[in-house]
Order: C-alpha cells, then structure tokens, then sequence
C-alpha cells in the first residue's frame, strides 16, 4: 500500500556536497519526493523534534548538531516507504551498515549520519505534521 514517509539530509551531509547524491539514491529505490524544503533549524525546534530522545545522553548534542547548519526536510512516498527507507538508510552507526546503503556511503559517525527516516507510521505522522502544513503536500 502506498505510505509516506518524513526524511531529513542532515547538516552533515548538506555541507559536504552530498544531497544531490543521497536524493539520486533515494529517487533509484522507486520513491517519489511529495515535497521537500531547506531549512536552517533552532536547537528548540530540534529539542521538539526529537524529543522521544529528551532523556538520552545524547540528546543535547544530537540537538546542536541538527541547528549546526541548513538541512533538507522531505516527505517521500511509495509502497512500504517506511520500512524500506529505514533500509535504504541502513544502521544508525555508519560502522555496522550494510554496503550501498546511504549511511554506509555518506555518514561520518553515529551522530553525523547522513539521514533521517521515521521509524513507523505514528512516528511519520507526527514528523510530517511537524515540518509541513497540508497545503505543501499536495
Ligand atoms: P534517525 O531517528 O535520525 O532516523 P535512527 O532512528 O537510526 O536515526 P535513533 O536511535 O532514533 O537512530 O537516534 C536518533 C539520532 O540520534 C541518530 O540518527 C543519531 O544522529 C543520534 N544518535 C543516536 N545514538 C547516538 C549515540 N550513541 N551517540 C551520538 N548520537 C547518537
Ligand atoms: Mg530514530
């Protein structure tokens, strides 16, 4: 069934040249980009986003990382987008993901990986609502 899903290229891979390579990636694996916008986030709005992670260790860098610098907000959509957008990723820590996943190709560490994908669909819908008003999904 089609889904959609929220994705993020994150500050590091924005500043090192590959958010033209990781959308090639992701457009080759068959999903479409319903909308996409860059941003440059407060580490509030970042607090807000990942707040799920309020009381990890670390929360508070993970938070200046994701203000550090413009970033890419997209909602992607295909059958089984969530799922397969967690693959396509690959593990959190660059060290353990699988070869040709985007993380394995673009992160440099598990706090500078590269992406963002939701991890199931209440998730996704509170990401997209987060990022996007209705009007920009059309
Ligand atoms: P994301 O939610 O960004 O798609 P994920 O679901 O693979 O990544 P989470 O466990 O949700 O991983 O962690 C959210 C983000 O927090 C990670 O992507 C990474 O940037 C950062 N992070 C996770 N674990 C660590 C850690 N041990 N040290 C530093 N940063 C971390
Ligand atoms: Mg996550």
């Amino acid at each position: 069934m089609t889904q959609r899903t929220f994705s993020i290229i994150k500050p590091d891979a924005v500043r090192k040249g590959y958010t033209g390579a990781i959308l090639a990636e992701i457009e080759k694996a068959g999903f479409k980009i319903v909308s996409i916008k860059k941003a440059s986030i407060s580490k509030e709005q970042a607090k807000g986003f990942y707040y799920v992670h309020a009381q990890r260790p670390f929360f508070e860098d993970l938070c200046t990382f994701m203000s550090s610098g413009p970033l890419f907000l997209m909602v992607l959509e295909k059958d089984n987008a969530i799922a397969d957008l967690r693959t396509l990723m690959g593990a959190t820590n660059p060290a353990n993901a699988e070869e040709g996943t985007i993380r394995k190709q673009f992160a440099g560490s598990i706090q500078e990986n590269a992406i963002h994908g939701s991890d199931g669909e209440d998730t996704a819908a509170f990401e997209i609502g987060y990022w996007f008003a209705g009007c920009e999904l059309i």
